[in-house]
């Protein structure tokens, strides 16, 4: 607990750096001030300050654990707590679209979304501290390389919270996590609180659109572009008219959709949205395997992408060409069967789907579009094109388009199970421990006897290191080739070929 001078000292701290980073205005100094003194209820302050220590350690911090040692809010809401403060000292969000776009005016609109992404750091509403705890590697793979992240940003919830949470009523308020109304929203314990989050409003084919940065950041300047309108995700025509829009708009950036079906899709289907960034993402280096033309379209480039799955890359400079070309390889794919490959479009329900991403460099507009098929069968409950069963322990859950242009979010979970793993390859034997279903290593059973079998229990723990790793990549680039719908065979690159000349009527040249 603080004592009220270091209190309100802290207060004051906070201010001179909201003067400082977050665009705080002499005029509003007082009144945000007063505000913070509300909050912890002090009736005064003390003299301000104009110098400050850590953003973090020496203000945030202290002042979220005076909150929790006089009970003002419990142990479970310190970051709700922490995003209430720091909501009081950002800009309001009329101020911040005002600010971007004189930005955007004055020194282009590289500049103003780096301010936005800046701003947001600045505010703790990207948590860069919980971001800078994840482990992170490249693997230089057979076919480029692949980034990995174990992710360890997102805290996990303890039962008792999770118990907790269930309790609480749903409101149905926000509609969804990415709805306009979640700006400025205090959150429970279902919904995260959102007074730091600030979105600009854009417009995309003549729609109102949002921008906003993904407090998570799973690579540089992560942006989402989300429709004004809570309704579902569709990759159409219009969507791929958006992306078009977006890029030209921010040229800067990469933009993308995750595919609109379960399985192959993303976490959010509910709201309409893309996902978008610096590119940075490993699929955007790679050139291509077979290039084709096409009679009816011929200012296009179309190719195969040299890629772990199946992607159609087309380029050019013509709008209106790349547009057209892309919509007809989505209406073609959406009902492209190829029972020789496992394919098939339709079943009681469709199954085709597209991950699209878009790019313009030097006035050249660029495609890339990931084929994907959510169909399961009895021998593939997950699905067919989903990570087989043997690699559940590392991921199970969807590949979404951030993870199909090769970079990997693996669970938190795995930093401490990789940890025991390697206990086994040290020195420890396997026990019965390894068939008890509530043991955390039951689900890298077969892993740990395949490791010790091809490398035996007395490796140093570089060497333990070292294994566990390269089973990690290995494992990454075999998930990647279970999403391809045509594999990296003579069978499924012949399929490819079928699709692209037979279904696309293109020439190979
Ligand atoms: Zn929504």
């Amino acid at each position: 607990m603080l004592e009220t001078k270091e209190l309100q000292n802290k207060i004051s701290q906070l201010v001179a750096y909201a003067k400082d980073k977050l665009e705080l205005r002499n005029e509003d100094e007082y009144f945000v001030l007063n505000s913070l003194l509300d909050l912890f209820g002090l009736q005064a302050a003390v003299e301000m300050v104009t110098t400050y220590g850590d953003f973090q350690t020496e203000i945030v911090d202290p002042l979220v654990q005076h909150a929790v040692d006089t009970k003002m809010v419990d142990e479970a809401s310190r970051i709700a707590f922490e995003t209430r403060m720091l909501g009081l000292v950002t800009p309001m969000p009329s101020a911040v679209v005002d600010k971007f776009h004189a930005i955007a005016d004055k020194d282009g609109i590289d500049k103003a979304t780096t301010w936005l992404y800046e701003l947001g750091i600045a505010n703790d509403y990207i948590r860069m501290p919980d971001i800078k705890k994840n482990i992170k590697w490249e693997h230089d793979g057979k076919l480029g390389r692949i980034d990995i992240t174990i992710n360890l940003s997102k805290p996990e919830k303890d039962p008792k919270q999770i118990a907790l949470a269930k309790l609480q009523p749903k409101s149905g308020y926000p509609a969804c996590m990415l709805c306009p109304t979640n700006v400025g929203y205090a959150g429970n314990l279902n919904h995260p609180a959102r007074q730091t989050l600030r979105v600009v409003p854009i417009s995309l084919t003549n729609e109102p659109w949002n921008i906003q940065f993904s407090p998570y950041q799973y690579y540089f300047q992560h942006i989402i572009a989300f429709s004004e309108e809570h309704r579902p995700m569709k990759v159409s025509n219009e969507a791929f008219a958006r992306l078009m829009d977006f890029v030209t708009a921010f040229p800067h950036y990469f933009i993308g959709s995750n595919a609109a079906l379960p399985i192959v899709g993303g976490s959010i289907l509910t709201h309409d949205h893309y996902q978008g960034g610096a590119k940075v993402l490993p699929m955007f280096k790679v050139g291509s395997r077979k290039s084709y033309k096409s009679a009816e379209f011929d200012s296009v480039d179309i190719s195969i992408v040299d890629w772990y799955n199946s992607v159609v890359r087309i380029e050019g400079k013509n709008r209106e060409q790349v547009y057209k070309m892309a919509c007809k390889v989505l209406s073609t794919w959406e009902n492209w069967t190829d029972e020789s490959v496992d394919v098939i479009a339709h079943t009681t329900e469709p199954h085709n789907a597209i991950t699209p991403i878009s790019r313009l460099e030097n006035g050249k507009y660029t495609f890339d579009l990931i084929l994907r098929n959510n169909r399961t069968d009895d021998e593939h409950p997950f699905g067919i094109f989903h990570p087989e069963v043997a690699l559940h322990n590392i991921k199970k859950e969807g590949i979404g388009i951030i993870e199909v242009m090769g970079l990997f979010i693996l669970p938190g979970r795995l930093k401490n199970e990789l940890e025991m793993v390697k206990e086994y390859l040290m020195e420890k034997s396997i026990g019965a421990e390894l068939e008890d279903s509530e043991n955390p290593l039951f689900k890298h059973a077969n892993m740990i006897k395949e490791l010790v079998e091809k490398n035996g229990n007395h490796n140093s723990k570089a060497q333990a290191d070292k294994i566990v790793t390269d089973y990690i990549n290995i494992a990454c680039e075999r998930i990647l080739e279970c999403t391809g719908v045509f594999k990296n065979n003579e069978q499924g690159q012949t399929a490819f070929d079928k699709f692209m000349t037979q279904g696309l009527g293109l020439i190979q040249k």
